[in-house]
């Protein structure tokens, strides 16, 4: 490709609408261009990326054997309905009515779609297991749509369903699909660690993320550098600390009970700051409502309850009771709450392991405008349970080993996830057994957010000048950069461009009547992986300077008639590098 024609307009200031490293670098780079807060267009140096990593997840998917297909954008509301999700999944939905007034979304995801077709299609256990996926554009109605296209309200993805008979065959159809993305990310250059996630509103059983470590990902993730053991904020154990099984087994005392007057001081902060006590001295009571029992969760007021290990911990789904309900309990307002004769009002007390090292520490005294000062459980307050209620934090304790987690920011790539039967029960997807009984179809869901790749890319691949390509997704592989436009240098590079294009290295060529300068600063912002610079030592020597991008202080140089032989070299080498194990 010839610079001079490509539909290329680099930027050189930085655009006041972009936060993130990769936002900013594609639209200087001229991949991206807004067209509506979280709708962009794609560049053909953007296109050309997202149609490599395309190329990857299709011949992945199609080596695991599933089979490619295209559903519609658009949904009706009925199929929706059927699955409650129509009302669950919220704002994100992008809501329209067609002219007769029925209405439609704009699909965020699939499951809906491909279990209508399933139940109408797959009658038979002969037809299973079946892997049917698409690349297509979704939609989310994103708050705050940000970082460009890492969080976009249209945005394209490759989902995949999979429907088996049984447990053993959604067990094998899901470890394909981690297989799959195992390779597919390796090639698409991508430094991935898979943890263990909460289902959230997919819904389902087990579930996996690959994500990417990224000073500025939105996802949290903990991992335990020792053992491997690494799970997303919402999923992430604890091991019980150290020294627990002894305090809960000593002797509780302390100072004396006392209530104090708190005049509208509700929030851990206000209390706080009014008894001047630091936040770790306060103890949070939340009451939950259980399948319709209700429970008081506490954790240490610096703390936040994980609400997703509650309802593992109960086996129940759990909501935070309405102000009638706490009112009604505890003859109190909101924000007064406290573990104090609860448990002879039939509630359930649990507590996160860090309640049994607390003393004298306060909590809502079930009263308006009150506390209690030096509480103690198990002197004032019995405690049914000690359990992990809270997120896990830096520090905390491996639950698989003897190390420590450590937090780190990332953004999540690709999430597959064991459905099991939450979409063919309520929907009545069914199909006819070996032993002639109806049964529903087990699934799994498998999605890849492809134009969040490139972003990701960008974001965790990047220097001071510009984007670093992996060579397998790059928009091109190599750049020839002659320093004068015109005259000798130009043939020589006009040669190489045409001698590497035969070779199958895609090239540019940069051509343009522009300053040696500006070519460089161009060159090195697009990020394509290996630069060819035709300069002064061609007139010295006789020699091309050829240079990585990602290791530009440590260029070779190499006669002309050997150019394109050393960048087919580089090629190889640098495609190789993406899959160390099978070279
Ligand atoms: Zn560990």
């Amino acid at each position: 490709m010839r610079l001079s024609q490509m539909f290329f307009v680099s930027l050189r200031e930085v655009p006041a609408e972009a936060e993130l490293v990769s936002h900013k670098l594609l639209l200087r780079a001229c991949f991206i261009r807004k067209l509506a807060a979280g709708v962009y267009t794609y560049l053909p140096l953007a296109w050309r990326s997202l149609l490599k990593i395309i190329g990857i997840v299709r011949e992945e998917m199609n080596k695991s054997g599933a089979q490619e297909v295209l559903m519609p954008f658009i949904h009706p509301a009925e199929l929706w309905q059927e699955t409650g999700r129509w009302d669950e999944y919220g704002d994100l939905l992008m809501k329209l009515q067609d002219r007769q007034g029925r209405w439609f979304c704009l699909g965020p995801t699939h499951e809906e779609p491909i279990t209508d077709l399933a139940r109408q299609l797959i009658k038979s256990y002969r037809q299973l297991p079946i892997n049917l996926y698409q690349i297509a554009t979704k939609f989310r109605d994103e708050l705050r749509p940000r970082g460009g296209l890492i969080r976009a309200r249209e945005f394209i993805m490759k989902d995949a369903y999979s429907f088996d008979r049984n447990e053993e065959g959604l067990e094998q159809s899901f470890e394909a699909m981690r297989q799959a993305y195992i390779r597919i990310f390796r090639r698409c250059g991508l430094p991935f660690i898979i943890v263990e996630a909460e289902a959230g509103a997919i819904g389902g059983t087990e579930n996996l993320e690959f994500m990417v470590i990224a000073e500025n990902g939105e996802d949290r993730l903990l991992r335990c550098s020792k053992c491997g053991y690494a799970a997303n904020r919402e999923r992430a154990e604890r091991r019980k600390p150290k020294g627990f099984e002894e305090v809960v087994n000593s002797r509780r005392e302390g100072e004396n009970l006392k209530k104090v007057i708190t005049p509208n001081q509700r929030t851990v902060e206000e209390v706080s700051a009014f008894l001047k006590v630091k936040p770790s001295q306060l103890v949070k009571t939340l009451i939950y409502v259980a399948d319709g029992e209700i429970v008081a969760a506490m954790v240490r007021g610096d703390h936040e309850l994980n609400e997703a290990k509650l309802a593992r911990l109960l086996g129940k789904k759990v909501a935070m009771a309405d102000a009638a309900t706490i009112e009604n309990l505890t003859n109190a307002p909101v924000g007064f709450s406290g573990p104090l004769g609860l448990k002879d009002k039939g509630v359930k007390l649990l507590a996160d392991y860090d309640i049994a090292f607390m003393r004298d520490f306060v909590v809502g005294a079930n009263e308006a405008d009150a506390h209690l000062v030096n509480v103690n459980w198990g002197r004032d307050f019995p405690i049914d349970q000690f359990a992990d209620l809270r997120f896990a934090e830096q520090g905390d304790g491996c639950p698989k080993c003897e190390g420590n987690l450590e937090i780190h920011n990332a953004i999540e790539v690709g999430h597959i996830f064991k459905l099991g039967t939450r979409y063919s029960e309520p929907m009545k997807a069914t199909f006819v057994d070996e032993d002639g009984k109806e049964k529903f179809f087990l699934m799994g869901c498998y999605g890849i957010g492809i134009s969040r790749i490139l972003s990701t890319i960008v974001e965790v691949s990047h220097d001071e000048d510009g984007i670093i390509f992996p060579i397998s997704i790059a928009p091109f592989e190599g750049w020839v950069l002659p320093i004068e436009n015109e005259g000798e240098l130009m043939e020589v590079a006009e040669r190489i461009y045409a001698d590497l294009k035969s070779a199958n290295v895609e090239t540019v060529i940069d051509d343009r009547d522009e300053r040696a300068g500006v070519k460089f600063k161009d060159m090195d912002l697009v990020g394509v992986p290996i630069q060819i610079v035709v300069g002064r030592t061609v007139r010295e020597r006789s020699e091309v300077e050829i240079r990585l991008r990602r290791d530009r202080s440590n260029p070779t140089y190499v006669p002309i008639d050997k150019v394109v032989e050393t960048v087919c070299q580089l090629k190889r080498q640098l495609f190789a590098e993406l899959l160390p194990d099978e070279n």
